[in-house]
């Protein structure tokens, strides 16, 4: 299997300013060539570094992808070190300065003459247009090594990739590996783990359980000659884990939790209220990210003391005294008051403990209750995190909240 390296050039990277979305974006893409990327690095905008970095990498690796440092200033120095590291000669093509000219034109502006540096090509290297911006891509193939040099800017990057940079990697690759991510809430890493063990041992695809804020997920990856041949392998084993997991599983890649439970309202026609103690909006903050959510919801209470609970939401002061705020009658009492007095087809609501100190009573930190109330369902569930970090938990009460109310609308067992 062939093996790359990226290299980010930027003193931005390195100072923090900017995020190295770059790597990631072509460690995902590289994969699904059956590409294996072996290490990132990024370097700063320094002549010396640059070069040796580039040596180094060659010497372990079959490609190097550097992107950034293309620009037209004196700091862009990518092109030229590269050029150099693989001892190719640049020369200006008249092309490629007269399409910069032209770029400059049609958006009305006068061209700074350094901005023809980057119209220098190394001669016998390959050029990658570039439809939206200035600089373009350059590749080097030499004794049976291959430097790709990219844009920096993401939405430069990306599409020269796709465009020229897959079919100029063909030679390289050996099949596609193909990944998915099956996310599931409620249940823990462990003893989601315990449900598929016999699937974690298997090789092709690999099941590989992870933890992340709150949710436990399986990342199905399958190996093949083709990405249509990897996603048949990855098929059933999604469907297996699905099966095994049932309600447990709220959806596979990158859907999260809210857009589920938006989907799911705008599916049913119904609407959703919400009335919140520990996570104080974040429920509402949370269905509302997502475009479109006015049409399922319009009420959210923050009823953070108890006479807020009893005022707003018709939360009894017997229930407060004799089983406090944090407590399973309260959460039922405001997931009925807030369905009460916002006309939602669904109240949801989340009382607990969001530390880090306790509430002066001996339930512990961590401890929350959350509440649906429905005209078909009431129903409310305990959560103990057993952590105190506030974040935390009130990240994963909201989250807990949002899939109670997922697992209604789905119609699965509560
Ligand atoms: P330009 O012609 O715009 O100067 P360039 O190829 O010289 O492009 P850089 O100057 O290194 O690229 O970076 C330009 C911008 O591109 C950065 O300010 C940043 O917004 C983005 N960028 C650069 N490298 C990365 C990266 N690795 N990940 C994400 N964004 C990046």
């Amino acid at each position: 299997m062939a093996v790359c390296e990226i290299l980010s050039v930027g003193t931005e990277i390195l100072l923090g300013d900017i995020l190295n979305t770059n790597s990631r974006y072509l460690s995902v893409e590289l994969s699904k060539l059956g590409i294996s990327v072996l290490r990132h690095t990024t370097v700063g905008d320094n002549h010396k570094r640059l070069a040796a970095a580039l040596k180094t990498a060659l010497e372990r690796s079959d490609i190097v992808i550097a992107t950034g440092g293309l620009g037209p200033t004196a700091d862009d120095i990518t092109r030229d070190v590269c050029c150099e590291v693989m001892g190719f000669e640049m020369r200006m093509s008249d092309e490629i300065a007269d399409g910069i000219r032209n770029y400059f034109a049609t958006k009305g502006y006068e061209m700074p003459e350094s901005n023809l540096r980057q119209a220098y090509v190394p001669v016998g290297g390959d050029v990658f247009e570039n439809h939206n911006g200035t600089a373009p891509g350059l590749g080097l193939k030499k004794d049976g090594k291959c430097v790709v040099i990219l844009p920096g800017p993401p939405y430069e990057m990306a599409p020269m990739y796709k465009e020229y940079v897959v079919p100029y990697l063909s030679e390289y690759s050996d099949g596609a590996i193909v990944s998915h991510t099956v996310r599931t809430m409620g249940i823990g890493e462990s003893a989601m783990a315990e449900q598929c063990a016999d699937l974690l041992e298997q090789e092709n695809p690999t099941v590989a359980p992870y933890a992340k804020k709150g949710e436990a997920l399986l990342r199905v990856t399958a190996k093949a000659h083709s990405e249509s041949e990897a996603e048949e392998l990855c098929k059933p084993v999604i469907e297996e884990i699905k099966s095994r997991l049932g309600g447990y599983v709220y959806g596979i890649d990158s859907a999260s939790i809210e857009e589920r439970v938006v989907e799911l309202l705008k599916e049913k026609k119904m609407t959703i209220a919400t009335a919140e103690s520990c996570t104080a909006g974040y429920i509402p903050k949370r269905i509302t990210d997502i475009p479109g959510a006015s049409s399922v919801f319009g009420y959210g209470a923050i009823t953070y003391s108890n006479e807020v609970k009893q005022q707003i939401l018709g939360v009894k002061e017997e229930t407060l005294r004799k089983y406090g705020a944090v407590s399973e009658q309260t959460a039922r009492e405001m997931a009925a008051g807030i369905r009460r007095v916002s006309g939602a087809d669904i109240g949801i609501s989340v009382t607990g403990i969001a530390g880090p100190g306790s509430d002066g009573t001996d339930k512990p930190v961590g401890l929350c209750y959350i509440a649906l109330d429905a005209a078909d369902k009431q129903v409310c569930e305990k959560i103990e995190t057993g952590r105190s970090d506030r974040e935390y938990n009130r990240y994963v009460n909201s989250s807990r909240a949002l899939n109670l109310a997922r697992i209604y609308l789905e119609g699965k067992k509560i």
